[in-house]
């Protein structure tokens, strides 16, 4: 492993981040020691009002406190305000630094340092490398990274403090980074999961559990749910990576990819009943059984197996060795053509599955 160490000679711009979007209506209140009423954002045809100003849209400097819909979340830089005639829309523009604790906190909450510090590095990875929305980079929910503001215990803090500004990138770039529940003793290749060369290789996760389990089904259903006929063998798989996922199948006869698949079995039966691809199938007495191991798509980090690590690792590198063996830990890159790479867009609801 090579292990390349860059001195940070100038910060990334900020990140812009859409937050509240599932609490926000058409009323908010601002508190912060800097408003101003201005157009950021083109303005509709109706108004809000923040204290007593009535704008059609504003910007607050932070720290800016929001309560909404008995919600209420503290953000640091600045957040910009506006609304399309319907709905108030909120825009967090932050320093990663300031972004990354909450997130720490979110994601791995109650994990041992060694586990948090693997997640910081991988979520300013992700955060710097991504644009998943067309007027944000990012938003606050489990689709990009669970945020909440500065809301963040002093675990969370530390593990962002003591690697900061260190990310992951493969040669000169910085790329993707993704992260997973539980592996289940083996992660996979972005390459195989996501048709994306640049981020993370299969590796075998020797701390991590098995995390089994079982989801089963009448055919007669499973068969509605992809508009096939139940005859024939119900789950046939095609093909498998290396830390045994699959990735393409046939139900009943039919041929689909793995992601297709989950996301379709999510839609009709519950998200996370499929709790990952690598699982084998039995299929007798009018019933489909899948049984499985692991949680999530096993690209990237597995969190499961970096709590797992038998003894505390220095400064968030032991855990990622083992999911990033091709990749070096190294400053953030100066120069701009370095940075933000964008990541795939996903889709909300196949996110939400996979993670
Ligand atoms: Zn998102
Ligand atoms: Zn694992």
């Amino acid at each position: 492993m090579t292990w390349t160490l860059l001195l940070l000679a100038a910060a990334p711009g900020p990140l812009t981040v859409r937050v509240l979007e599932r609490e926000v209506r058409d009323r908010v209140t601002l508190e912060a020691p800097r408003l101003a009423c201005g157009a950021q954002v083109s303005a509709g045809t109706r108004v809000f009002r923040v204290g007593d100003a009535t704008c059609p849209a504003l910007t607050a400097e932070g720290p800016v406190t929001v309560t909404v819909r008995g919600v209420k979340r503290t953000f640091a830089g600045r957040l910009l305000a506006s609304h399309d005639g319907r709905t108030v829309q909120l825009l967090n523009v932050v320093d990663v630094e300031d972004y990354l604790p909450s997130v720490v906190e979110a994601e791995a909450g109650g994990m041992k340092p060694a586990a948090l510090e693997a997640q910081a590095v991988v979520s300013r990875t992700f955060a710097l490398t991504a644009h998943r929305h067309r007027e944000a980079d990012l938003c606050d929910l489990a689709h990009c990274q669970v945020y909440r503001g500065t809301r963040a215990g002093p675990d969370a803090r530390a593990a962002a403090q003591a690697t900061s500004g260190l990310v992951l990138r493969r040669g000169e770039a910085l790329t993707p980074a993704y992260l997973h529940a539980a592996c289940g003793g083996h992660t996979s290749s972005a390459l195989d999961v996501f048709g994306q060369p640049a981020s993370g290789t299969a590796v075998r996760d020797p701390h991590c559990g098995a995390h089994p389990w079982s989801f089963s089904v009448p055919r007669a259903a499973l068969a509605r749910a992809f508009g096939v006929k139940p005859i024939g063998p119900a789950v046939q798989p095609v093909r498998r990576d290396a830390g045994g996922r699959l990735l393409s199948l046939r139900v009943f006869g039919r041929s689909l990819s793995a992601e297709l698949f989950l996301s379709t079995m999510g839609r009709h039966f519950g998200w996370g009943k499929v709790r990952s691809a690598r699982f084998e199938v039995r299929d007798a007495h009018g019933q489909v059984a899948l049984h499985g191991v692991g949680v999530g798509h096993g690209v990237g980090l597995c969190q499961r197996g970096a709590q797992a690590m038998p003894r505390p690792a220095p400064a968030a590198t032991t855990s990622s060795r083992t999911t990033f063996p091709k990749r070096s830990w190294a400053r953030r890159p100066e120069r701009p053509s370095l940075r933000r790479r964008p990541a795939p867009r996903r889709r909300h609801r196949d996110a939400q599955l996979l993670r």
